[in-house]
């Protein structure tokens, strides 16, 4: 293969840099051009300092302390009010009806009162978790090599083992409690899952298995419950896909249905929006806490090395996704997720490095749900390295392969299709 790499001189401190046309270029020494695309931001510059310096003051009380589980800090405490007094609100507002229609007189008011009331229990139902309609499950007798290394991951790590496996094209890996009895379900999405190492494999199978031990902000129940009543009403309560193009178009009567519902998304959509808001910050810091905890845990059974690189090729995963989009649209007889696998292990690891230094200035307040990456790679490397618990050879890593072929044959039609 013709090298595509030539050298030249940095335009802001002269130093040298190596040119790859194939990526960004840019300067390691003053971080010139690191990020070509910076995101369109009016956050004001002291709160990203804020945040930026609350996510390392978290990363060294981590790095030095002793923390073994969450803590219930005061905000954690409050984030769990909040959630219980959501949760509680459909029943008090449903015993609230009962009694008015009971006891309240004349009946005609008191049945418009009790009928708000109702109304109210029923927005505010707590909603169990689903799966989402495009995963294609992975029946366990039709992978029998992939179940038992989740299983035994699992029986590692102390957690329970899981109920079902599903694939999906999202270039991401997830763990989710479904239904009422919160069955543990683990989703692997493709295109991230194709461009991962064996062992990087169970490092981030580890870290999904880590969250089933000691939670994140949306796994437990109180929290969970009542985080998806929440972004439910989100979705009810905001200007819909609908709403936007027929304002675009010019069809903007005011008729009495559309009146309604803006006054609605003015008024509920505002308190909805502000109380996730607010349930976010108090979760903020747990949350991101029990994302070091279950990097810690992957670091234990994966080995320290190869959980770091799985955090770096993370940094890949919408450029995976953008490949197997590519190998969907513009076919070549290979296969797409092979192709995808070939393009993710080529990327150089100066352009890895790149997307990291992109994660220091991108991440400290765009990824709520995770801590920055570089922090993240910097933990696990700061601490002695560990060898591997759990090794995932190279003829299993295949299997589990071929096991996952069908129900990824039908997620990869669907995307096609979608193209
Ligand atoms: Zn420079
Ligand atoms: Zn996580």
């Amino acid at each position: 293969m013709q090298r595509a790499e030539e050298i030249a001189n940095c335009p802001e401190c002269g130093h040298q840099i190596r040119v790859d046309r194939r990526y960004v270029t840019w300067c390691d020494k003053c971080d010139w051009n690191v990020d070509p695309t910076p995101r369109e931001d009016h956050t004001p510059p002291w709160r990203l300092r804020l945040e930026q310096r609350l996510a390392e003051s978290l990363f060294r009380e981590l790095e030095t302390g002793k923390i073994h589980r969450p803590g219930w800090d005061a905000a954690r405490i409050g984030a769990h009010l909040l959630s219980a007094l959501i949760l509680l609100l459909p029943l008090i507002a449903f015993l609230a009806g009962v009694a008015l229609i009971a006891f309240y007189r004349p009946l005609w008011l008191s049945g418009m009162l009790a009928l708000l009331a109702f109304g109210l229990a029923f927005l505010f139902h707590p909603r169990a978790a689903r799966l989402q309609e495009d995963a294609q499950p992975v029946p366990r007798d039709e992978a029998p090599t992939l179940y038992a290394v989740l299983d035994e991951l699992a029986d590692a790590i102390g957690t329970r083992r899981v109920s079902a496996v599903v694939v999906s094209t999202e270039a991401n890996l997830w763990y989710q409690q479904i239904g009422w009895r919160f069955r543990p379900v683990v989703g692997i999405g493709l295109p991230l899952w194709a461009g991962l190492r064996p062992q990087e494999r169970i490092a981030v199978l580890a870290h999904e298995f880590g969250h089933g031990r000691h939670g994140d902000a949306r796994s437990g129940w109180v929290l969970g419950g009542a985080w998806s009543v929440l972004q439910e009403l989100n979705e009810t309560f905001s200007e819909g896909h609908g709403d936007r193009i027929r304002r675009e178009l010019g069809y903007d009567e005011a008729t009495g249905a559309t009146m309604v519902s803006r006054m609605l998304n003015a008024t509920v959509g505002i308190v909805v929006r502000g109380v996730a808001w607010l349930l976010e910050r108090l979760a903020f810091r747990g949350s991101q806490r029990a994302e070091y905890l279950a990097d810690r845990k992957a670091g234990e059974i994966a080995g320290s090395e190869a959980t770091a690189q799985a955090l770096e090729r993370l940094v890949l995963a919408d450029a995976s996704y953008r490949a197997l989009e590519r190998a969907l649209r513009f076919p070549t007889g290979i296969d797409p997720l092979e192709a995808v696998r070939r393009e993710v292990t080529e990327v150089p690891a100066r352009e890895i490095e790149r997307q990291l230094r992109v994660s220091r200035l991108r991440e400290a307040r765009t990824d709520t749900t995770h801590p920055p990456t570089y922090l993240r790679t910097r933990l696990i490397r700061s601490r002695p390295a560990t060898t591997a618990r759990f090794v995932l050879g190279i003829d299993r890593s295949r299997a589990i392969d071929n096991e996952l072929q069908p129900a990824a044959t039908k997620a990869l039609a669907e995307l096609r299709a979608a193209l």
